[in-house]
């Protein structure tokens, strides 16, 4: 345990001593009792993340311990907080908003069929499918059609089940240290220093693409006037005192490399924009935003349907995709299409869709839950996030939640949060704002796609007509909509715009057959500047 978590622990324990230890063996025999399958693999994920670094032995006691103390005594402390009812609803709070694309367009016409053949399909209806629908409809001539397949409803997959914040992306030292590590295995043959220039141009790039995103994004919701919640209050990332040395230096690489949205903020400033209390400095995303995810997906695919070239089948699952030289064959359960090109919006879902994928995108676990009330002091719209949660205000209730581990390619877009999870994030979050009253209503999971160097794909999967966005590590909202546009333009052969997922560094091939992959030289200068935020 780090200094700063025993300090704010012990002010906690404080709290522990009103709670009695007859309520403590009821919480601990409760905890007990209710832990399933979904729990244990949530704790064996936890046992790696926290205390992976020590061997076999050292990282179990340690974890039995943790799990001790939680269930015995920062858990308790929470059930006068968080007051949880028998029935919680698995529907993300966000979804339970009314979809006005549900069950489109068999809600409007009961006999409408899948056109024959189009352009281009769209596999998925997310914040990625509906940026690809969005794009087209502003760019395509009207003669050139796109056909959007969706399995569920327009952001029923991580979409409409996130934290809710628009994010500028990861930032640079994030970028380049996931590179440099993936790069030992990737580009075997270069030098370390050659891995160490490469991997700084590769957090160039994607800073510089992220930039550009989170611009169009806003311009967009201004421009079309979206109703989507869309605040611009920023992303507080709360660090013990054992990050303290990485934020420094990752906030001086910010500065030298002109990607000055990620900076570092005393505990006062974090207390004034949140409400959290911290014993340390904080890192910050200035421009990130908070909106409601699943009403920008909404509001983007309602846009683009009013362009008649753009059509969107929910509640259709694709089987597969099948390469017919000329053009793809696109099986679903509502019968076969011929398109030009496809794109897989799909992100977690993209490996049981098409096996090749397996190993490229790696689907991940994410949990959440939401009620009314919460920590009274919490900031609205500001992203919030500590050591083991993050946790958000908007309107009167608070989401709060946590990452999770990898889940097999077919259980991608499973939603079984784990409520020991829950309930621990609960006690995280008491830690850093005191007591407060919660009543859960809505508790879900969602899946987020990785890849080994946690650097998205998008691209041409077969230097053809497939292509792919995906593996955005938990940052959809920093990836999806520019590259949403840049893969539009590529399927038009429109040049007119800066096209800012060079393949160089995001053809699928980095990772799908990193051999005859053409990478970027090391050393080489990429880039002039950066936008402001
Ligand atoms: C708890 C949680 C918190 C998160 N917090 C944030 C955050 O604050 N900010 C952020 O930027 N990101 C966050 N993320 C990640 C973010 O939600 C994703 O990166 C983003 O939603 C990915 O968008 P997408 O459209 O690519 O994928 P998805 O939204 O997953 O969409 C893929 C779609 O494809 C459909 N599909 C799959 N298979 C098929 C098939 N065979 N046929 C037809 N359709 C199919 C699915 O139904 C799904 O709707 C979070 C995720 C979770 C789970």
């Amino acid at each position: 345990m780090s200094v700063s978590e025993k300090n704010i622990t012990s002010k906690v324990d404080k709290q522990n001593l009103k709670v009695s230890l007859r309520t403590r063996l009821l919480v601990a025999i409760s905890l007990l009792g209710s832990l399933g399958r979904k729990d244990f693999r949530a704790a064996g994920v936890y046992a790696e993340m926290r205390f992976g670094n020590y061997a076999f032995w050292g990282k179990w006691t340690r974890f039995v311990r943790w799990t001790f103390s939680q269930m015995f005594v920062v858990i308790p402390s929470v059930t006068l907080d968080l007051i949880i009812p028998r029935k919680v609803s698995k529907t993300p709070m966000w979804l339970m908003d009314r979809n006005p694309l549900e069950n489109f367009p068999w809600n409007q016409e009961s006999n409408a069929a899948l056109p024959k053949e189009t352009d281009t399909v769209v596999i998925g209806a997310g914040f990625t499918g509906a940026a690809l629908a969005y794009h087209w409809s502003r760019r395509a001539p009207s003669e050139r059609n796109m056909v959007v397949i969706e399995l569920g409803d327009p952001a029923s997959g991580s979409s409409g089940r996130n934290e809710g914040l628009v994010v500028m992306g990861r930032y640079f030292k994030m970028v380049q240290d996931s590179v440099f590590k993936a790069l030992i295995t990737l580009q075997p043959d270069l030098t370390s220093a050659q891995q160490f220039s490469l991997s700084k141009q590769f957090a160039h790039v994607y800073c510089r693409a992220a930039y550009r995103n989170a611009s169009l994004i806003e311009e967009t919701i201004r421009e079309e006037d979206f109703n989507c919640d869309y605040v611009r209050a920023g992303w507080v990332q709360g660090q013990d005192d054992l990050n303290q040395k990485a934020l420094t230096d990752s906030v001086k690489l910010a500065k030298e490399t002109g990607f000055t949205d990620w900076v570092s903020i005393t505990p006062e400033e974090v207390l004034e924009r949140t409400g959290m209390h911290v014993e340390h400095n904080a890192g910050c995303s200035l421009g990130a935003a908070s909106w409601h995810p699943a009403k920008w997906v909404w509001c983007l695919l309602t846009a683009s349907l009013a362009k008649k070239n753009v059509r969107l089948f929910t509640r259709t699952e694709v089987l597969g995709v099948k390469n017919l030289g000329k053009n793809y064959q696109i099986s679903t359960n509502r019968g076969s299409l011929l398109a030009k090109h496809v794109v897989y919006a799909t992100e977690s879902y993209s490996p049981r869709l098409c096996k090749q994928l397996h190993n490229v995108i790696l689907p991940m676990q994410q949990q959440a839950a939401s009620g009314d009330g919460g920590p009274k002091t919490m900031k609205p719209h500001v992203g919030i996030s500590a050591s083991w949660f993050f946790a958000g205000r908007y309107g009167h209730k608070v989401l709060f939640g946590s990452g999770g581990g990898r889940v097999s390619d077919n259980e991608a877009g499973r939603n079984e949060p784990s409520r020991f999870i829950t309930k621990f994030v609960a006690a995280e979050m008491k830690k850093h704002f005191g007591s407060y009253h919660l009543e859960m209503r809505n508790e879900w999971s969602g899946t987020v796609g990785y890849t080994l160097d946690e650097y998205p794909i998008v691209g041409s999967i077969d230097n053809k007509g497939l292509f792919i966005i995906a593996g955005m590590a938990g940052s959809g909202s920093g990836v999806s909509f520019n590259g949403g546009r840049c893969i539009v333009n590529r399927i038009l052969g429109k040049t007119d715009e800066p096209d800012d997922y060079p393949p160089s560094y995001f053809a699928p091939s980095r990772l799908m057959n990193p051999t005859h992959h053409k990478w970027p030289k090391p050393g080489k200068q990429e880039f002039g500047h950066t936008e402001n935020v």
